[in-house]
């Protein structure tokens, strides 16, 4: 379920041509990781450092597997602003965007408040099973990108520079992010695009209809 999962997206779609240096493996491995690390959420910051990608490359990446059944469950939320307030996370209902009430205090919000506040968590499916073993990926399209680069010479391949240096820092760097810490909402909306102007994750796209039409209100 999990690999048909990664496989469908990586044969499906054109995340090979935008993506070409992240492979099946490598994502499936950062995965791994944050479970083993008993992570609820799994970070695009965290991918982006450890990857030596920028975090937007890597928020787009992550539209690819969110909503849907897909890998990732958007949460939505914004945080209550009075500091008594412990647990001061708001999360917010697709089908109840009306109510912006803070459980703890019953503080309540305006749209127009907390629109430019709200944030994106990407929880892994509750529904995937992930396999204790991890599995050797290897793709038989011969047209796709990831073959096309395989076959290239060494010194052509596109590796990250200066990888050995600096991904050293990255790691460090990337082990003290919060992985509980949202990516903002709009930018999530800006990147769930391809090139040709469609959305990649549906499920994104109904959250930023259903946003702009509490903009217009
Ligand atoms: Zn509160």
């Amino acid at each position: 379920m999990y690999y048909k999962k990664l496989m469908d997206i990586f044969t499906t779609t054109d995340i090979e041509d935008i993506f070409p240096k992240i492979s099946i493996n490598t994502f499936d491995n950062f995965i791994r990781a944050q479970v083993m690390k008993k992570q609820r959420y799994i970070s695009p910051y965290k991918f982006a450092y450890e990857h030596n990608i920028t975090v937007n490359e890597s928020v787009k990446f992550f539209m690819y597997f969110t909503g849907d059944d897909n890998l990732f469950e958007p949460i939505y939320y914004f945080e209550c602003s009075r500091p008594s307030c412990y647990d001061s996370r708001i999360y917010l209902d697709i089908n109840d965007l009306d109510r912006f009430i803070c459980d703890e205090c019953g503080k309540k919000y305006k749209f127009e408040t907390i629109q430019r506040y709200i944030k994106v968590l990407f929880k892994l499916s509750d529904s995937l099973d992930l396999p204790k073993e991890s599995k050797k990926i290897t793709k038989k399209d011969p047209n796709s990108t990831y073959e096309a680069l395989k076959e290239l010479p060494p010194h052509l391949k596109l590796e990250s520079p200066s990888h050995s240096a600096s991904q050293q820092s990255f790691t460090s760097e990337g082990d003290e992010l919060n992985p509980e810490e949202g990516v903002d909402l709009q930018l999530v909306m800006e990147l769930n695009t391809k090139n040709d102007g469609t959305s990649i994750s549906p499920a994104v796209e109904r959250f930023k209809e259903a946003f702009m039409s509490l903009e217009e209100k």
